[in-house]
C-alpha cells in the first residue's frame, strides 16, 4: 500500500529524512516510533504530499506520490492531481482541528458534500452511521466545544473515514489527550484495524503497538534504525539507540 525507496527530505540545509526505505502492506497496522525530531511527522506528511520529497520514490497503492514518471524523469503533478491522490488518504493529527462552528455530523459530512458533491441527505446519513461506529451516536448534534478531547478525536476519525480512504495516517492521535481519554480513541483505532483498514500510526503508545501493530519501525535521526514485528522490536531491540529510547518510554 505504501512503498518508500530512499526517501530524503531537507528543510534548507537540514536533512530530516536521510533515505527511508519501508513497505506497508495492505490491511496492516504499521507503527512508527522514535524520539522527538527524528522525522516521523515529516515522513507521514510526505506520504500525502503535504511535504515534497527531495530524492527517492514514494508510492501509495502502486502510484507515485506527487509526481509522474516519464522516460526516467519525474514531473510534478498539478495541484488538482495531488488533491485527487490525497482524497484516498485519511489523516488524523494530534490536535483534532474540527471546524468549531459546525456540529459533529456537519464536520463529518463536510468533505463528502464539498469535495465529492454527495447530496446532503445522503452525506448526513453516512456521517451519522460513522459517528455511531466511533461510539458517538448521541453526540451527532454537539459542537466541538461541547465534546471532550477523546470525543473530538473520534469525530476527527469519523471525518477522515467519510471520504472512504484506502489508507489512514495517524500522527500521535492520543498525545494531546488526558490519560483517561486515551483508551476510547485507541479502541476505535483497534476496531478500524480489525475491519482491515491499512493504517500508519506514529505513536508513543507501546501497548497499542505491541497489541495491534503488525509491523513497527524505530526511527532516529531521519533513518530507520530497526524494523520488524512490534513484539520483537519492543521486546528484544537489537540496536543501542532503540534500547536507550525504549528504556525511557516503556
Ligand atoms: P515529534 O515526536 O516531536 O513530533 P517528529 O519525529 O515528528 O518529532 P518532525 O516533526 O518530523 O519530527 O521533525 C523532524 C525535524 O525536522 C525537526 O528537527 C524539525 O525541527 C524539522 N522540521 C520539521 N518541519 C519543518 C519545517 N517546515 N521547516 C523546517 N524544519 C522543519
Ligand atoms: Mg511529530
Amino acid at each position: 500500500m505504501v512503498k518508500a525507496e530512499q526517501v530524503c527530505k531537507s528543510f534548507g540545509h537540514v536533512e530530516v529524512l536521510k533515505g527511508i526505505d519501508l513497505e506497508v502492506r495492505t490491511g496492516e497496522v504499521f507503527c512508527i516510533v522514535g524520539p522527538s525530531g527524528s522525522g516521523k511527522s515529516t515522513f507521514l506528511r510526505c506520504i500525502n504530499h503535504l511535504e515534497k520529497i527531495n530524492a527517492g520514490r514514494l508510492y501509495v497503492d502502486g502510484t507515485l506520490v506527487g509526481y509522474r514518471e516519464k522516460g526516467g524523469k519525474l514531473y510534478e503533478l498539478r495541484d488538482r492531481e495531488v488533491a485527487a491522490q490525497r482524497r484516498d488518504i485519511g489523516m488524523v493529527f494530534q490536535r483534532f482541528n474540527l471546524f468549531p462552528h459546525m456540529t459533529a455530523v456537519e464536520n463529518v459530512m463536510e468533505a463528502p458534500v464539498q469535495v465529492k458533491r454527495t447530496p446532503r441527505a445522503e452525506a448526513r446519513k453516512r456521517a451519522t452511521e460513522l459517528l455511531d461506529r466511533v461510539g458517538l451516536a448521541d453526540k451527532v448534534d454537539s459542537y466541538p466545544a461541547q465534546l471532550s478531547g477523546g470525543q473530538q478525536q473520534r469525530v476527527a476519525i469519523a471525518r477522515a473515514l467519510a471520504m472512504d480512504p484506502k489508507l489512514m495516517l495517524f500522527d500521535e492521535p492520543t498525545s494531546a489527550l488526558d490519560p483517561e481519554l486515551v483508551g476510547e480513541v485507541l479502541d476505535v483505532m483497534k476496531a478500524l484495524a480489525r475491519d482491515g483498514m491499512t493504517m500508519v500510526v506514529v505513536t508513543h503508545e507501546m501497548g497499542f503497538a505491541r497489541e495491534v501493530g503488525d509491523s513497527l519501525v524505530f526511527m532516529d535521526g531521519g533513518v530507520v534504525v530497526e524494523s520488524g514485528n512490534p513484539k520483537d522490536v519492543l521486546g528484544n531491540p537489537q540496536h543501542e539507540r532503540t534500547k536507550s529510547f525504549l528504556s525511557k518510554v516503556l
